[in-house]
């Protein structure tokens, strides 16, 4: 069985896991303020997390990226990582974090055989770090990068979301905070998941918006640098930081999207703009252990790919879920 193929002939090799819809931030693009979290019970074990890896890497898929909710607040996550890169097949196992717990964790995920760090930073103003992650302590994540790179993590890129009136005068601020630090950066459109109500399409600041900022300080030039992913890659000529831009509203990457999501709740999401997925927790509880049942059911979900994302913002499109639910 495998290599996991859409029946538009896309190879599925990249699957993102999420541990956890927990967070210790709140970040107003992601959840509400109030966030309504899943008990234990509804959660992938981590049993069933390891065997849902074991599946997609026996059927063709190479890189993992553990994520969430936030997923380094889930106690057992280096027990995780430690479990997966003993799959043979797994090429790369990543995590998406928001740094708040990486001093105190960076070492031993490092240890545990992690690959790679992306994590998240939209603001350099503490204050503001406050306010967009309504209570997040942006030296604690500042902190938690310089651990992450002490460890021995590299090419560490860190995820920027930019709203328009927000944080968008300081694109720049975060570039140059990389150039210091040699860490690459991937600028984020918003992407329309949960209550529409709650976003103002004022605040909306495309990928082309701000690569113009950057390119009154900074001229890019396009790299061949790809990392499997819808990031489009940058370079300015002095420094060797990658700039990356992703884009699902303005430049649609479907055509050669080549992963799926499995959510903390054991939904196989085959698309992040559309509600269509299958329930792997439910073939795990009913046939424990069955490595071979699972299998079959992902090679057959594949196929049904949707060919494209609808994120239309018209209200029957809407996706209802927000991202930390979704795994981000
Ligand atoms: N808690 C971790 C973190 O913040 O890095 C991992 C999960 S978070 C959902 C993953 C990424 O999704 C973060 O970089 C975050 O900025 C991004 N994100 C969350 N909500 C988003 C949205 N509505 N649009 C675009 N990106 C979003
Ligand atoms: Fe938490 Fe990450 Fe969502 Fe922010 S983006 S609330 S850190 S899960």
């Amino acid at each position: 069985m495998g290599p996991l193929l859409d029946k538009f002939n896309r190879k599925v090799e990249y699957l993102r896991l999420s541990v956890t819809d927990r967070c210790d931030f709140r970040c107003v693009y992601c959840m509400s303020e109030d966030p309504c979290f899943l008990d234990k019970k509804q959660v992938l074990s981590l049993e069933e997390l390891a065997q849902i890896a074991q599946a997609f890497t026996e059927l063709g898929v190479s890189k993992i990226r553990l994520t969430g909710g936030e997923p380094l607040v889930r106690s057992d996550c280096d027990q995780l990582v430690a479990a997966l890169t003993q799959l043979p097949n797994l090429r790369e196992l990543s995590m998406t974090t928001n740094g708040s717990r990486l001093t105190k964790l960076a070492p031993s995920l490092k240890a545990a055989g992690l690959s790679r760090l992306n994590i998240s930073l939209d603001t350099l103003d503490p204050q503001k770090f406050t306010a967009l992650t309504r209570n997040g302590k942006l030296a604690r994540v500042i902190a938690g990068i310089d651990a992450a790179k002490a460890a021995g993590f590299e090419k560490i890129k860190l995820n920027a979301v930019i709203l328009k009136g927000q944080n968008d005068d300081e694109v720049i601020d975060l570039i140059n905070f990389c150039r210091e630090r040699s860490l690459n950066i991937a600028f984020i459109e918003e992407m329309p998941l949960g209550e529409i109500s709650a976003r103002a399409s004022a605040r909306h600041c495309s990928s082309d918006e701000v690569r113009a900022i950057i390119e009154q300080v900074y001229p890019l030039t396009l790299s061949s640098e790809r990392t499997a992913g819808p990031a489009r890659y940058y370079q300015m000529a002095d420094s060797d930081c990658y700039i990356g831009f992703i884009s699902p509203h303005s430049h649609n990457f479907c055509h050669e999207c080549n992963r799926v999501r499995v959510t903390v709740e054991g939904q196989l999401l085959l698309c992040l703009g559309n509600e269509n997925a299958v329930d792997l927790k439910a073939v795990l509880r009913a046939h424990p252990g069955d490595i071979a049942m699972l299998k079959q059911v992902i090679s057959q979900a594949i196929w049904h790919k949707p060919q494209q994302h609808d994120f239309g913002g018209h209200e029957h499109n809407q996706i209802l879920r927000f991202m930390n639910a979704t795994g981000g």
